[in-house]
């Protein structure tokens, strides 16, 4: 990493799917400018895959303008608990690792089959809409 180089992103362990399907739907006004800064701006952008993210446990850079955070945690918390417990499992996370956007993409595509985010995102009011499971069969090549 160079001296100019950003700090890591840092991501809660069910951002990382939620940054593949992310189409500019959120929470709030700023909670899809700052995704979208993010995903678009950073993750989505030519040199993306080189984006180094850090796993954390709490809110993250996600959460940051989301009206449902609370401090270092989520209104829905234990929902969101259980949303995290299923994506580190299946991408195989833990808090404080550290791997770039083309890595993670690798984990999904290794460890994330289609059709799976009914159950993998199971209570996440997203998962209905379809755009998450969309940009799976992209990555994996499908659509
Ligand atoms: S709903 Fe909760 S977990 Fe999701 S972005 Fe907002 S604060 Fe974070």
């Amino acid at each position: 990493m160079s001296d100019h180089a950003p700090p890591p992103l840092r991501y809660r362990p069910h951002h990382f799917l939620c940054s593949l399907g992310f189409q500019g739907k959120g929470y709030s006004d700023g909670f899809t400018a700052n995704m979208s800064r993010i995903v678009m701006g950073r993750l989505r952008a030519p040199e993306g895959a080189a984006e180094l993210i850090e796993v954390t446990a709490a809110a993250d850079d996600i959460c940051a303008p989301c009206p449902r955070r609370r401090d270092i945690f989520c209104e829905s918390q234990p929902k969101i608990e259980a949303l995290d417990k299923a994506h580190a499992a299946a991408l195989g996370l833990s808090p404080g690792d550290r791997l770039t956007w083309g890595e993670a993409q690798a984990r999904i595509r290794a460890h994330v089959p289609p059709g799976s985010l009914m159950t993998l995102c199971a209570g996440c009011e997203w998962e209905a809409y379809g755009m998450c499971e969309a940009a799976l069969s992209r990555l994996h090549g499908q659509d």
